[in-house]
């Protein structure tokens, strides 16, 4: 994806204004807890719901949105990174998934221009096969517990290693 692409996709999120950060409870690794600890962010930003996580507002946000933005863009967990993809591991393969437009207006716009959507894929293959290798096994079995309705499964990778899911 060219410059021009990530402008147009920031455009479209922050036209969004964070659909995919209310209820969010975007799961933490051990090493992105510490990241965010580090970075002045306090404890009680973290939570556990069967699996690490950041905590929501009492309006449904999550903790770290303000003002229409990401107040941690540059530490931001996995799965936030990965949007609008999605995942789930069955019988130890990751199976990824993208949001329908319905609950995403940038996967409206990837499932129109391939090269945004090659580019966004890569990125979030990456980032969600290095999430399910970090999380404990534990964690990652209550994610993905959790329904995700509007979505498609786009790909399926088999995990090198048996993931209990
Ligand atoms: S990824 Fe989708 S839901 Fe999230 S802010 Fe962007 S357009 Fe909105
Ligand atoms: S960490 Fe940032 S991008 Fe992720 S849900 Fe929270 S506010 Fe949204």
């Amino acid at each position: 994806m060219t410059d021009a692409w990530f402008l147009i996709a920031e455009a479209v999120c922050d036209r969004c204004g964070g659909l995919c950060c209310r209820d969010a409870h975007p799961p933490l690794t051990r090493d992105r807890i510490d990241d965010i600890v580090s970075a002045g962010h306090p404890y009680g930003t973290i939570e556990y719901r069967g699996y690490s996580c950041l905590a929501a507002g009492e309006d449904g946000m999550c903790v770290m949105f303000d003002a229409g933005s990401c107040r941690i863009h540059a530490i931001k967990p996995e799965t936030c990174r990965a949007g609008p993809f999605t995942f789930d591991v069955v019988d130890g393969v990751l199976e990824i998934w993208l949001k329908q437009e319905s609950i995403c207006p940038l996967a409206g716009l990837l499932r129109e221009e391939p090269e945004a959507y090659a580019r966004l894929y890569a990125v979030a293959r990456d980032e969600l096969l290095r999430l399910v290798r970090s999380l404990p096994a534990g964690d990652l079995a209550a994610i993905c517990r959790i329904p995700e309705p509007e979505t498609d499964k786009v790909a399926e990778i088999p995990l090198e290693e048996e993931i209990p899911c």
